[in-house]
């Protein structure tokens, strides 16, 4: 009965797209950047290496979205103004900015009151930065892609966070690009121009089979192409390297929309299974319709490798 069910949710999503299958169209992408003002940045970077991806998203013309941890905008128990600025900047020159909680904590291991108390938290100097530039804050991303445990805290969550007015911004295209990020800044502070290279190589590399991959999932379950969800951090990696993986992407047939556009897609409302895994929406539909689909590529070994090690020599956060 259930699987009945999904498989007439996924024949109105046809019926409403228009598309049929291999019908050819222009892609679509929003591109939405987590853990402002900064993850894997250099000591005080955070509104230069912001600056830099500002300017090439106004270059290649996105309107990204932009989600704030605002427990980042505290650093040595001091308040880092040039977080703040970088924040600032994003309002200001035309993006959007969105909730991801203060701490980066997660649903899944958090009770519905003690999540909500840390949206609110992080959302005290976000908010009225945009109301300050007549906007309105209205989107949220759950940090580890974690949405909750069960269909019943997952239930709660979403109500709470829409009593709050958030829409929750859900990926397609995840990815493990942190890693890299990670393994990027440090080959940085080493100074091995060798190692900067090739990771940023490899990265561009691995984004376009992430991508290829998420888009074969995609067709396998609608058929069709769906306006994608790509998930990014404000990193140095991104500073240096958003230039090249948009013109990759531009060159897959992706034009930039807004968050709002590719919402109105109507797979955004196919059900969604509950996993204990942050995962692509694409496999949360998937599971969802009852398939089991391959996991997607993983970063090269090396990559993985001197990841699982530097976490493992750094001190806890
Ligand atoms: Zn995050």
């Amino acid at each position: 009965m259930r699987n009945i069910v999904l498989r007439a949710s996924i024949a109105v999503v046809f019926a409403l797209s228009g598309a049929s299958p291999g019908h050819a169209q222009q892609r679509q992408l929003c591109v939405t950047i987590d853990d402002l003002p900064c993850a894997s940045c250099p000591s005080g970077a955070a509104e230069t290496v912001n600056d830099s991806l500002l300017n090439v998203l106004e270059r290649h013309r996105v309107q990204a979205c932009g989600f704030v941890n605002e427990g980042k905008l505290i650093v040595r128990n001091e308040f880092d103004s040039a977080g703040y600025r970088a924040l600032a900047h994003w309002v200001m020159r035309g993006q959007e900015l969105g909730n991801h909680t203060y701490g980066h904590v997660s649903a899944n291991n958090r009770t519905v009151p003690e999540y909500e108390a840390d949206v609110l938290r992080g959302e005290q100097r976000t908010r009225p930065l945009m109301i300050a530039h007549g906007k309105e804050l209205r989107y949220f991303r759950h940090p580890y892609l974690n949405a909750g445990s069960t269909p019943a805290h997952r239930d709660s969550l979403n109500t709470m966070l829409t009593g709050h007015g958030y829409i929750i911004a859900p990926v397609t295209f995840d990815n493990d690009e942190y890693v890299f990020a990670f393994c990027y800044l440090r080959a940085v502070q080493e100074q091995d121009s060798a190692a900067i290279a090739r990771i940023g190589a490899q990265y561009i590399a691995y984004m376009d089979s992430v991508i290829r991959f998420h888009e074969t999932r995609t067709h396998d379950l609608l058929g069709r192409d769906i306006p994608q969800i790509l998930l990014l951090h404000a990193n140095l990696l991104n500073a240096h390297h958003l230039d090249a993986l948009l013109t990759m992407l531009e060159g897959r047939g992706y034009r930039h929309v807004s968050l709002d556009e590719a919402l109105r897609d109507p797979a955004y409302r196919l059900p969604e299974a509950t996993t204990p895994h942050g995962i692509s929406w694409i496999r949360r539909w998937e599971v969802a319709a009852g398939r089991l689909p391959p996991w997607p590529p993983e970063p090269p070994e090396e990559i993985m490798k001197a990841y699982e090690l530097g976490q493992r020599n750094r001190a806890p956060r």
